[in-house]
């Protein structure tokens, strides 16, 4: 495997990062995780312009322009011969002092790392996945932005962990007023009478590429999709339920806290807009 670390190829036993990063000691740096199918990058230019909002909203210059590093994504999955990858981009603070002052750090540091992800198995595809709603809020947005794809992800691991000690997958995040935010990583949307729907922006919720991707393939179809403030009861009562990201896809959710979601079947709109998007990311 070739790495890519700061424009040259490392292999994964030398892909380092130094100690002294302010990526490692503070989680002080910016990333995306990219898909490739069939040897095309999905959706590059949406993920190259989120790294760059990210860096900008923690005061991060990246040392190269888009068009350098769209081209050191593609040729990262090209030196590997991948056909179907999952791309980790990312961008660190880089070397600095022991002290938090990020204006200390001297050169951010990029790595591109083109691999394999298998999130959930298969099964949970066509069966659907059952999810719990944890303690541990989303992050306020006036505190750790969710905006912010940063390398700060603690918030959505310690949601992860109390995920896994009760026996599930994914856990669904509420925001500080109780309202639905999103998953640890993914997006969430459920479908209530034929309308679909998914927390706004302002709920604190990372805008998914692949949220906006499923919006606008419902709006092809003719369903109108809201972006609205809804709850768990929402969710527990809603027809259908699913969660989006990259790496996740689309996956049908089933179950909510004990609570069966519509038939306890993936819903006939979720295996559409999942067939629709399996064909879209296919096309390029
Ligand atoms: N929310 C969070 C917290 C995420 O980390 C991610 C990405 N893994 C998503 C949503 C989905 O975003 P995208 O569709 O751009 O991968």
């Amino acid at each position: 495997m070739k790495i890519y670390v700061n424009g040259k190829y490392c292999s994964k036993a030398n892909a380092k990062v130094s100690v002294y990063d302010h990526g490692l000691l503070y989680g002080d740096g910016v990333f995306e995780g990219i898909r490739a199918y069939a040897g095309r990058v999905f959706k590059l230019r949406e993920h190259i312009n989120r790294l760059y909002e990210s860096a900008k909203a923690i005061m991060l210059r990246i040392p190269l322009s888009k068009k350098d590093l769209m081209d050191a994504v593609t040729e990262t999955v090209r030196v590997n011969r991948l056909k179907d990858a999952y791309i980790r981009l990312i961008v660190t603070r880089g070397l600095g002092t022991l002290g938090l002052n990020p204006f200390n750090c001297r050169e951010p540091q990029v790595i591109i790392i083109a691999d394999k992800i298998v999130l959930y198995p298969r099964t949970f595809y066509e069966n659907g996945l059952s999810v719990i709603t944890v303690p541990t809020q989303r992050n306020l947005a006036e505190a750790v932005n969710p905006r912010i794809k940063s390398l700060n992800y603690l918030n959505n691991i310690l949601a992860k962990i109390e995920a896994i000690n009760s026996g599930c997958h994914e856990a669904i995040m509420l925001n500080s007023f109780g309202y639905v935010a999103e998953c640890t990583g993914d997006n969430i949307f459920i479908l209530k009478d034929g309308v679909i729907k998914t927390p706004p922006l302002f709920m604190g919720v990372l805008e998914g590429i692949t949220r906006d991707e499923i919006i606008s393939l419902a709006a092809n179809f003719g369903i109108e999709v809201m972006e609205t403030v809804f709850t768990r009861h929402d969710i527990f009562n809603a027809d259908e339920c699913f969660l989006t990201g990259t790496a996740a896809e689309i996956i049908p959710v089933v179950k909510v806290d004990g609570r069966t979601i519509g038939s306890g079947r993936p819903g006939r709109i979720t295996r559409k807009l999942m067939a629709a998007f399996h064909e879209l990311v296919r096309r390029g």
